[in-house]
C-alpha cells in the first residue's frame, strides 16, 4: 500500500505482545495481498483485467468491500469513486511524479471512469464492468480497510488497548492505554508539520486524513493533490487537507478523500447522514474561514493564517 504500517499495544508480557504483532501484520499483509493494484498476483488487479470481459467470481470480502465503496459513491454523488484508477494512470502519479496529460489522453482516461460501470451480484458473488478499460483504485480506502481488519483480529485475540496506524493517514484506536481517556493522536497543520493543528484522544474510533504534504506533488510551479474529482478528471484544487473522525477506518478514510473533492460547502450535507462521525477541513483560500471544523471535539489552533 506505499505506507508503513504501526501498531502500539498493551499485553501482559513481551512474548505475548510479539505474537500480536505477528497476527495483527500478518493479517495486513493479506489485505495487501487480496487489495494492492501494484501486485499483479492480487485479487484486484485479477478483477481489473478480466471484470470487462464477464462476470469475475470473487470472496465475500473483496466483494463487500467494492460494496461498500460503491456505496459510498452514491453517498458522495460520485466524489468518492474507485475507478479513478484511469485517471490515476493519465496524471502518472504511478511513477512518483506529476505530468500534465495531454486533452486527449484525459478525455479517454474520463470515458473510463464511473462507479456505476461496476456492477455487482451478491447472490452470484460476481464483479463486472459494463465496458472495457475500468481500473479499480482502492488507494482512498484500502489502508482504512485493512486497519479495520487488523484490529478485528487483535480483538479477537482480546485486545483492549492498541493504536493501528497506516503512514500517519489512518489511525484505529481499540480502547485507551490504562488510566487513559483514550490514544494521543496529532492532526498535523498542513503549513508546518512539526506542528499540530489539533490533538485528538482516540476511543474505539478511527481518524484518517487525506491530503498528506508527502503526497501531493508540484509541477510547473503549482501544486497538485493525488486526490482526482471523478466528474472533471482534474486533481481537487481548494483543499490542503481533511480529517475525518468515525466508526471504523474504512469510514473515516473514504469520507476523507470524499470530502477532499466535495469542499466545504458541501461536507455538511454528507455527514448529516452518518452517526459519530466529525471533520476538519483546510482549504487553501487566503485568510476567511480556512478551517471548517464539524462536530470537531477537540480544540484546534496553530500557525494557519
Ligand atoms: P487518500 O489518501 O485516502 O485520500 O487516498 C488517495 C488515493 O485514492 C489516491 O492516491 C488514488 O489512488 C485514490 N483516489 C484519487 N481520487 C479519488 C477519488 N475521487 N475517489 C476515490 N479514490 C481516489
Ligand atoms: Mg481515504
Amino acid at each position: 500500500m506505499g505506507t508503513t504500517v504501526e501498531i502500539h499495544l498493551y499485553a501482559s508480557t513481551r512474548e505475548r505482545a510479539a505474537a500480536l504483532f505477528e497476527a495483527a501484520f500478518q493479517e495486513i499483509e493479506r489485505v495487501e495481498q487480496a487489495l494492492s493494484t501494484y501486485r499483479p498476483t492480487s485479487e484486484m488487479s485479477r478483477i481489473n483485467a478480466n471484470a470487462a470481459r464477464g462476470p469475475v467470481v470473487t470472496d465475500p470480502e473483496v466483494l463487500t468491500l467494492l460494496d461498500e465503496a460503491l456505496d459510498y459513491s452514491l453517498r458522495t454523488d460520485g466524489a468518492f469513486d474507485i475507478t479513478v484508477g484511469a485517471l490515476v494512470n493519465a496524471w502518472g502519479f504511478f511513477r512518483g511524479h506529476g505530468r500534465y496529460p495531454t486533452a486527449d489522453e484525459l478525455s479517454r482516461a474520463l470515458a473510463r471512469v464511473g462507479w456505476r460501470n461496476v456492477i455487482l451480484d451478491r447472490a452470484a458473488r460476481t464483479v463486472q464492468f459494463r465496458k472495457p478499460g475500468i481500473a479499480l483504485d482502492l488507494g482512498g480506502i484500502g489502508k482504512g480497510f485493512a486497519l479495520d481488519r487488523a484490529a478485528l483480529i487483535l480483538r479477537r485475540h482480546g485486545v483492549t488497548a492498541a493504536l493501528l496506524g497506516a503512514g500517519q493517514s489512518s489511525y484505529f484506536a481499540i480502547g485507551a492505554p490504562p488510566d487513559t481517556d483514550g490514544w494521543r493522536v496529532v492532526v498535523p497543520d498542513p503549513d508546518d508539520p512539526r506542528r499540530s493543528l489539533s490533538t485528538v484522544w482516540l476511543r474505539d474510533r478511527s481518524l484518517s486524513t487525506s491530503g498528506n504534504a508527502q503526497k501531493s506533488f508540484e509541477f510547473d510551479g503549482k501544486r497538485y493533490s493525488h486526490i482526482i474529482d471523478p466528474r472533471t478528471g482534474e486533481p481537487v484544487t481548494g483543499m490542503t487537507q481533511v480529517t475525518v473522525i468515525a466508526r471504523t477506518a474504512l469510514e473515516s478514510d473514504a469520507l476523507a478523500t470524499a470530502l477532499f473533492v466535495l469542499g466545504a460547502d458541501r461536507a455538511t450535507a454528507v455527514l448529516d447522514h452518518v452517526d459519530d462521525v466529525a471533520a476538519l477541513l483546510v482549504t487553501t483560500r487566503g485568510t476567511v474561514d480556512r478551517v471548517v471544523a464539524i462536530a470537531w471535539g477537540g480544540s484546534v489552533g496553530s500557525s494557519l493564517k
